[in-house]
């Protein structure tokens, strides 16, 4: 059964009070994560809430019946979503950055890129169904070559009144509960295989294969999904083929910093879980013990002032060098400070933390994913490096960075 949100406010309307939506969440969301990692299940209960809430319509424009949220509004409400459940907050960065990146990227450009009007119509619906409560995964990442776009294997054929996809993606978070997958292939027939972006609805042609049974992160249901399907013209994203290196570069945002909040949020949930612990066991007076607590607070606060600062300069200046450089920074702040912030709270509250069941145990495995998840911390280090040294981070690498 689907408990009603306890102000009974409806579906928020505006960002702020999807916001405010959000935080009452999430003590909800904690409840339920313990049995959800445990039996590694998709969190129903918490879709349904988000659903209730709104809040899968959150970058849906208001004209289509959504909040109209920023990348700035969207980082605010994942953090609040991962203090309560970073497993939840994980498949909603999904399904927004498939949103997000559908209402943020502006028409001219899309027409610019020869996009038929029917693609805007085609997004229109889209956008207007993940309003009316639609959820949207990401496809990408393959077996043997992870979320590396310029190896990707599963492939596409134009077929005359369409395409046909055959492939096999893995990691896919949220599958056999999404109503349709944003999966990356490559043209079957080109010399240069281009990369595009295709929205695949769930059902005749795709198969999930239960696969997940990871460390961290397991309510995700990250299964593997296997694709032989026949698309229409339209589920071609931006109606272009070929954008998807164009757009990691030009928009990092969704495909680099969209994490970095939820991260955030599972380091605030570090900090939370470690507090009741260490004052409901009395190891709050212990000098070493508020040394480290007093640690993690600061990485905490500074990793999300950096996050803060990258989502301002996002929804502010969109796509400038300086704005892109924050995303890097964020994602490798967020990742890194959430595994170490973790790490040191579960040594201050003791082994009696790591039992099976104790939120830290959780939390600790769920934050380790964090640096691990693309663009990884190593990778997004070795890219501010090149900058820091006045090199061209794209181009100045010895393999492509995607
Ligand atoms: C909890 C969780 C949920 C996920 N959900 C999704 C999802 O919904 N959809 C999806 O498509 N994927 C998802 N992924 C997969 C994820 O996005 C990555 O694709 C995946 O983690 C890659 O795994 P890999 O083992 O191949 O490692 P890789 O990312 O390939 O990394 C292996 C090593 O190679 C290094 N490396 C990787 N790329 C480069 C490079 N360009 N240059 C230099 N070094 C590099 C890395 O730093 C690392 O040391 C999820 C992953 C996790 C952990």
């Amino acid at each position: 059964m689907v408990l009603p949100v306890s102000t009974g406010a409806g579906p928020a309307s505006d960002p702020e009070a999807a916001r405010a939506l959000a935080a009452e969440l999430a003590p909800r969301l904690a409840a339920r994560a313990a049995a959800h990692d445990a039996a590694g299940t998709f969190p129903e209960a918490d879709f349904a809430d988000l659903r209730a809430c709104g809040l899968l319509g959150l970058m849906t424009p208001a004209r289509l019946g959504g909040c109209g949220a920023s990348f700035a509004d969207y980082t605010a409400v994942a953090v609040e979503l991962a203090r309560g459940a970073g497993a939840t907050a994980l498949i909603f960065n999904m399904h927004s950055s498939v949103t997000g990146a559908l209402a943020h990227t502006p028409d001219d450009l899309v027409r610019q890129m020869g996009a038929p009007d029917s693609f805007l119509a085609a997004r229109d619906r889209l956008l207007a169904d993940a309003a009316a409560g639609a959820l949207y995964a990401v496809a990408m990442s393959e077996r043997g070559t992870g979320s590396r776009l310029s190896r990707t294997s599963t492939v596409y054929h134009a077929t005359g009144s369409g395409f046909r996809i055959t492939g096999s993606k893995t990691f896919v978070s949220g599958a056999g509960h999404a109503d349709a997958y944003l999966v990356t292939a490559k043209d079957a027939g080109a010399f240069d295989p281009r990369v595009s972006y295709f929205l695949v609805p769930a059902g005749e042609g795709t198969r999930v294969e239960p696969t997940w049974d990871s460390m961290g992160m397991r309510a995700t249901g990250s299964h593997d999904v296997h694709l032989d399907v026949e698309v229409g013209p339209d589920a071609l994203l931006g109606g272009v083929e070929g954008v998807t290196l164009l757009l990691a570069e030009a928009m990092p945002q969704w495909l680099v910093a969209s994490y970095a909040a939820v991260y955030v949020g599972v380091a605030r949930a570090a900090l939370d879980a470690g507090g009741a612990h260490l004052r409901e066991r009395g190891l709050h007076t212990l000098p070493t013990v508020r040394s480290r607590m007093g640690r993690a607070d600061a990485a905490v606060s500074a990793a999300e002032l950096v996050v803060t600062e990258a989502a301002r300069r996002v929804t502010e200046q969109p796509g400038t060098p300086e704005t892109n450089r924050w995303v890097w920074r964020a994602k490798l702040t967020a990742g890194d400070t959430a595994a170490a912030v973790a790490s040191s709270v579960l040594e201050a509250a003791g082994a009696s933390a790591t039992r099976r069941g104790h939120p830290l145990e959780r939390i600790y495995r769920d934050a380790r994913c964090g640096a691990l998840q693309p663009a990884t911390s190593d990778v997004c280090a070795d890219w501010l490096g090149v900058a820091a040294l006045d090199g061209d981070p794209h181009r100045d690498a010895e393999v492509p960075r995607w």
